[in-house]
């Protein structure tokens, strides 16, 4: 039996962080296990605004303090959180159910993605001289102001990374945060959010407020100056809609049903690998993880049998350490759409290569990592997201039917191609519509570049997070133009007429300058 290995002090202080006064909780449990990890305590709505308004106070400072202060604090928390990573891995796994090493991807990401904010917010936000309108004789400046107080609302799947990507960047760029927590994996982001504490962000900066979506994740959004949303595209639509109502920007980072496709060029042993880690991961329980592999026709027996193999050869368990290569689904709902999509794929026709059943054994969320094959075209899991440990493999003749294939979806959060030649590989990769693509990786490479946008095409979301762009939605550009007062626009038809051709010859000249 897995036990929780943190003594309960751990998690009182930690749910003590929580804008709560309403009194009210709700109970967490272990997915491994079934039983009670903790009461969470719940905010009420006028939590939310108490924090909102403390949040803003709290800001001006904060935004006054410059970036090499907010790049200090920034970097001394990316040392706390790895200092102090066998206690959040050991959140993350008793709220999420996942193995160790999923865990771990999940904490290194919000560790890199606080090194890059940290390093880049000054040189991506900093004031810069724009072209006037007459070069010399006026001067314009571009400069970025804080948002103010920037409104996070995010999962149970991803805690620490999904939450510090979007907090940590709204710091860097000098803003406070109204943080919705997912009430399964509060406790995770708590602990994340105790190291940008401890290394000198007020407490008052980042509120982490918890409950229902509808009545306090509402309220974030519509107190907020701008929402960043991550979650499903059911939610993110209405989240993106409200967020319109009030004129506020929104990043919405949605759903996926994340294509790969495998060339018949490659070694398809050490492909296998790749490509089950990426459907599998967190048990697929991952925006970005692989729910459809189109293998090329000359390869797909080979390829079918190798990927059914090593999937049922992965050790399944309940362990805080790394003796399991996967855990189990987090919510009684997720086993629920699992079994439900496996059911529905076999009774319309798909052949089972490996898993397809619950296993109770080894705890009440545990199910096995499942490939099918022959799913057919009114298959539920076709086209729907799992968002669990099921995989599809299909055949393919030519690579215009791969990309088409890999296309036909509503969404296009991430795609992955394999292939030995790096620019057959590239070729297609420029033909998919996916705001990610891998090449002869999964998803790891692009998630983890925290120097380059991450997001979804279509119906996979709004805006970028990471990177440059990930900054900038955070920020109102504004820009200042100052006249040296060595001449004046015309402002009569009198000097109008005097200047109208000086004018002309002006923007002539500016033109053949090829002045922007
Ligand atoms: P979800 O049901 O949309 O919930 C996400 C968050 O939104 C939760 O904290 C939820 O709170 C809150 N919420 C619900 N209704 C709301 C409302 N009306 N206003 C404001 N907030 C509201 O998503 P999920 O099922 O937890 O997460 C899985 C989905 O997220 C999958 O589709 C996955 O692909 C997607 N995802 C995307 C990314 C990405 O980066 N693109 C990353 C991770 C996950 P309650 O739970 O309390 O309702």
């Amino acid at each position: 039996m897995a036990v929780f290995p943190q003594p309960q002090h751990v998690i009182d202080e930690l749910v003590g962080d929580i804008v709560s006064t309403s009194g009210e909780t709700a109970v967490v449990n272990l997915p491994y296990t079934g039983e009670k990890l903790c009461d969470l305590p719940l905010s009420s709505l006028d939590d939310v605004a108490d924090a909102a308004s403390r949040a803003r106070l709290a800001q001006l400072a904060w935004s006054e303090a410059g970036f090499a202060h907010r790049r200090r604090v920034l970097l001394r928390a990316h040392d706390l959180l790895l200092e102090r990573r066998e206690l959040i891995l050991d959140l993350i796994q008793a709220e999420t159910g996942k193995a160790r090493l999923h865990a771990f991807e999940d904490l290194a990401q919000g560790v890199t993605s606080t090194r890059y904010n940290a390093n880049a917010a000054r040189r991506v936000l900093k004031h810069s001289r724009r072209n006037a309108v007459i070069p010399l004789l006026y001067r314009t400046r571009v400069e970025y102001r804080p948002k103010g107080l920037v409104g996070v609302i995010t999962p149970w799947n991803f805690p620490v990374a999904l939450g510090v990507m979007d907090a940590g960047a709204a710091l860097a760029a000098g803003n406070a945060v109204l943080h919705k927590a997912d009430s399964q994996a509060a406790l995770s982001l708590l602990a994340a959010r105790r190291a940008f504490i401890d290394a000198g962000v007020p407490a008052d900066l980042w509120a982490v407020v918890t409950g229902s979506g509808a009545t306090i994740g509402d309220a974030v959004v519509t107190t907020s100056d701008y929402v960043c949303f991550t979650g499903s595209t059911a939610t993110g639509i209405g989240v993106g809609r409200r967020a319109l109502e009030n004129l506020t920007g929104a990043s919405l980072e949605l759903g996926g049903k994340n294509p790969m496709i495998v060339l018949d060029d490659v070694n398809v042993q050490r492909v296998v690998k790749d490509a089950v880690y990426a459907s599998f991961a967190s048990m697929g329980q991952l925006c970005v993880s692989i729910e459809r592999v189109y293998v090329q026709r000359g390869i797909f027996d080979e390829f079918a049998a190798a990927f059914a193999e090593r999937t049922a050869s992965l050790t399944q368990g309940a362990a805080f350490d790394d003796s399991t290569d996967l855990g189990s689904l987090t919510l009684p709902s997720q086993l629920q759409r699992v079994e439900e999509h496996v059911q529905d794929a076999v009774a319309k026709g798909a052949t089972l290569l490996a898993g397809g059943r619950p296993r109770p054994d080894l705890g009440p969320l545990f199910y096995e990592p499942t490939v099918l094959v022959n799913v057919s075209e009114d298959a539920e899991c076709r086209r729907v997201e799992t968002f669990g440990p099921v995989v599809a493999l299909y055949p393919f003749d030519t690579e215009e039917e791969a990309v088409l294939a890999a296309n036909d979806t509503e969404f296009g959060l991430n795609a992955s191609i394999f292939s030995g030649s790096r620019r057959r590989a590239r070729r297609l990769a420029s033909a998919l519509g996916a705001g990610s693509v891998n090449i002869n990786e999964g998803y790891r490479a692009t998630f983890g570049s925290a120097d380059a946008p991450m997001g979804g095409m279509k119906h996979s979301g709004l805006g970028r997070r990471s990177g440059p762009e990930g900054l900038l939605r955070l920020v109102e550009p504004r820009t200042v133009s100052e006249s040296r007062g060595l001449f004046t626009l015309a402002r009569t038809g009198k000097e109008a007429s005097r200047l109208t051709g000086l004018t002309v010859t002006t923007l002539r000249v500016l033109k053949a300058l090829r002045l922007r």
